[in-house]
């Protein structure tokens, strides 16, 4: 998507460890103008694909979420990170290794809100390593729900995340493919 490219290489700032710091339009503040468009982008690839939920993980990947589901007109689930360590069955449950905060968090999913027969389109801001993406299709797969589908806003293609999700059999649709970063502030894209 070009405008979020444009916009990228406008505002996004490089951090050691090839993280990148989008918090001016997506991370921090939001501009939801432009994260409608995104969301509405997310809305033409996946239209025909009968999407009855739309799965996110907290924090970050919740805005871009809602905004993506007021157009498919499905509700938004958000798998959360549980501080319990005793998970009742009530739940389906997985772990997931943060990229951002180097360590391993359980999140989980309420039974009453995934079931068989839903088709699920996951939603997040960042594809790196793909933990939090495989954790979300190990939940869905859990419940007996169809994954339909991943939408990615940025995907930092350097890393091993896009081929995992491929490998999971996962459509994968990223608005924002980045070829590499350096330290010195350089992006370039794949297209
Ligand atoms: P993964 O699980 O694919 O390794 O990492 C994805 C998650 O880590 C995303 O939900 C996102 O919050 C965070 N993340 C990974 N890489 C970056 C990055 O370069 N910048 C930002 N802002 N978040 C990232």
């Amino acid at each position: 998507m070009e405008r979020l490219e444009q916009r990228i290489l406008q505002d996004g700032v490089v951090r050691p460890g090839q993280v990148l710091k989008v918090d001016s339009f997506l991370n921090h503040q939001m501009d939801i103008p432009f994260l409608c468009e995104i969301g509405q982008e997310f809305f033409r690839l996946f239209r025909d694909s009968g999407v009855t939920k739309i799965v996110t993980v907290e924090a970050s990947g919740i805005g871009i979420a809602c905004l993506t589901a007021q157009y498919f007109h499905v509700p938004v689930v958000f798998a959360k990170k549980s501080k319990t360590l005793n998970i009742s069955g009530d739940v389906y449950s997985t772990e997931v290794m943060s990229y951002t905060h180097g360590r391993t968090y359980t999140v989980i999913i309420s039974k009453s809100f995934l079931s068989a027969g839903d088709k699920v389109l996951l939603i997040d801001d960042f594809l790196a390593n793909g933990c939090a993406m495989l954790g979300l299709i190990d939940l869905a797969r859990q419940a007996g729900a169809e994954v339909v589908g991943a939408g990615i806003v940025i995907e930092k293609g350097f890393q091993r995340g896009g081929e995992l999700i491929r490998q999971a059999g996962v459509r994968l649709e990223s608005l924002a493919v980045i070829e590499s970063m350096e330290d010195d502030g350089r992006i370039t894209f794949r297209h």
